[in-house]
């Protein structure tokens, strides 16, 4: 899609990510007659955790009506729940014809960013070379780094291993004795596609997770055609399941006891499939239900019932040149390993390559701590950078899509606020940003996250929960629906007849 192989020396936004998060920033930038932006991509293609997760069954287990763009609604939904393909083709379609793919520059890694103090710019190492940008937004995802597991010999092992945002198309696991390592929302839709394949294969679970019956259909051609022609029905759809997926916040976050008719589905779901007690035992949590984000699935237990079909709930101790070993000393052969233990969530891995306004990298600055930013999207210490899914805008309920565009509007507030003031730098008052982790960590201690007896990537490495948001969906909307320049630290720009001439650092004035 790019044909243009240089970057110009400097631009007034640059973003990083062409998912959700980048090509949402893209649009409303340019809905604004904002040229001067640019959009990194280190892949090929839009769409981000969408274009790189093409594991058989990949699938969102949020409905499509509320898991896209509000203003870019897509009649041609097939189901229910979309599959991966249909939400990649509709990111695609989205971005054509909004018209802003000639910002984009894809296969363009973002290597590192430095903050100038003197200039007041973010000086930026990419794979084709350094561009400055006044502001600096990173839509780079809360799911893009995948992780290995730390497993002793893993790297030794002489078969075929990927992980699930990975997926090796070119082997054909048709035949093999395959692992699969891990039961979250990946290896749930995996298990079951490959078992119909395969020889045989083993499930490492180290947790059980729950896991709910998954409502999903295919929309009727009366349906899709309501969808083409009432614009009015999808809004309906999308508001309807907005409002359901918002009654599951009380659950998670005031009483577990809310949750008991999810509880009772969620075991009955296990006792529908599967009749052996000791999988079931096996196969059911020890936790609250929500402590981990709850899946949905209707074949993964029925996968796991199969005779061709072990799951292994012993730890594994080491991987060889060509089996699994597990701590009972039993060790499976295999030929594949598909590795389906998650990302990198409560460290930011492109939090390493941002150097800030005192020369300290992003990650140094949350090492003590933890993750943190104000309204998960801004950080005392780095002007004018926004970070798009940012700390705790995590949900465990609904779409991303939602805070996203919510995160949007603030951004564009702040542009906008930046703009007509004449203000060349922006940054959240340390105060402003610590009360607002005080306030979400206070109310976080009493989530089911917190105390639903379970370790899950929400927490880190302290214990703090830095990834999810502990309210309403519609009160992070409301809270950031307008820039609160009052709770920022602003300079004013040096020459404001000449907004992109050079600057005078000298006549900087630092306001609080
Ligand atoms: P995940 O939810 O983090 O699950 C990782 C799994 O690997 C867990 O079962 C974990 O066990 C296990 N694991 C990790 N390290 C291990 C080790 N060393 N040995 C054995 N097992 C190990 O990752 P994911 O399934 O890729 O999903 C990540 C997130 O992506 C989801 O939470 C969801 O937000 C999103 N996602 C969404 C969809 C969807 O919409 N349908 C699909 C896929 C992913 P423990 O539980 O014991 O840690």
């Amino acid at each position: 899609m790019d044909t243009t192989t240089t970057l110009p020396t400097h631009v007034s936004t640059l973003v990083v990510g062409a998912g959700f998060g980048g090509l949402g920033m893209a649009i409303k930038l340019t809905e604004r007659g904002e040229k001067d932006f640019l959009v990194l991509e280190r892949g090929e293609d839009v769409g981000g955790t969408w274009r790189d997760n093409t594991y058989p069954g990949a699938a969102c287990d949020v409905p499509s009506q509320l898991y896209s763009f509000s203003f870019a609604p897509n009649p041609t939904w097939s189901r229910s729940f979309s599959p991966q393909p249909e939400i990649q083709a509709y990111l695609r379609r989205v971005a054509a014809e909004a018209g802003v793919l000639d910002r984009f520059r894809f296969g363009t890694s973002f290597d590192a960013a430095r903050w100038d103090r003197d200039e007041q710019v973010w000086r930026v190492e990419t794979s084709r070379g350094p561009v400055t940008a006044d502001v600096l937004v990173t839509a780079s995802g809360g799911l893009s780094e995948p992780r290995m597991p730390d497993i002793d010999g893993i790297d030794s092992f002489l078969g075929e291993i990927f992980h699930s945002a990975r997926w090796n198309h070119d082997y054909d696991l048709a035949g093999k004795r395959v692992a699969v390592i891990g039961t979250g929302a990946s290896a749930i839709q995996i298990v079951p596609e490959v078992a119909d394949q395969v020889a045989h294969l083993d499930v490492y679970q180290r947790t059980a997770p729950w896991v709910m019956p998954r409502r999903d259909r295919a929309y009727t051609a009366l349906e899709r055609f309501g969808f083409k022609h009432l614009p009015g029905l999808q809004k309906l759809y999308r508001t309807g399941i907005y409002w359901g997926r918002e009654t599951f916040v009380p659950g998670f976050t005031v009483s577990p006891r809310l949750a008991a008719p999810a509880k009772k589905l969620a075991l009955a779901n296990i006792e529908k499939a599967i009749t052996d007690p000791r999988l079931r035992e096996q196969v059911t949590p020890t936790f609250e239900i929500g402590c981990k984000r709850i899946l949905i699935s209707n074949d993964w237990y029925p996968a796991l019932a199969r005779d061709d079909v072990d799951l292994v709930t012993d730890p594994i101790v080491k991987v060889t040149a060509g089996a699994v070993v597990t701590r009972d000393g039993v060790e499976r052969e295999v030929d594949a390993i598909i590795v389906a233990t998650g990302f990198y969530t409560t460290e930011q891995p492109i939090a390493e390559h941002i150097v800030g306004r005192d020369g300290q990298s992003l990650a140094r600055h949350w090492a003590g701590n933890g993750m943190a930013a104000y309204k998960g999207t801004t950080i005392n210490g780095f002007p004018n950078l926004f970070q798009i899914v940012g700390p705790n805008t995590g949900l465990g309920h609904s779409s991303m899509v939602f805070i996203i565009e919510s995160q949007l509007a603030y951004i564009l507030d702040a542009l906008r606020s930046m703009r007509d003031t004449d203000t060349a730098t922006v940054e959240p008052r340390p105060d402003a940003q610590r009360a607002w982790n005080d306030d979400l960590q206070r109310r976080l201690r009493r989530t089911v996250w917190n105390k639903g007896g379970c370790s899950s990537w929400y927490l880190d490495a302290h214990g703090r929960n830095t990834t999810l948001w502990p309210r309403t969906t519609f009160t992070f909307r409301r809270l950031l629906s307008t820039f609160d320049r009052d709770k920022y630290l602003t300079t004013a720009r040096a020459n404001p007849a000449r907004p992109d001439a050079d600057r005078d650092a000298d006549r900087v004035e630092q306001t609080a």
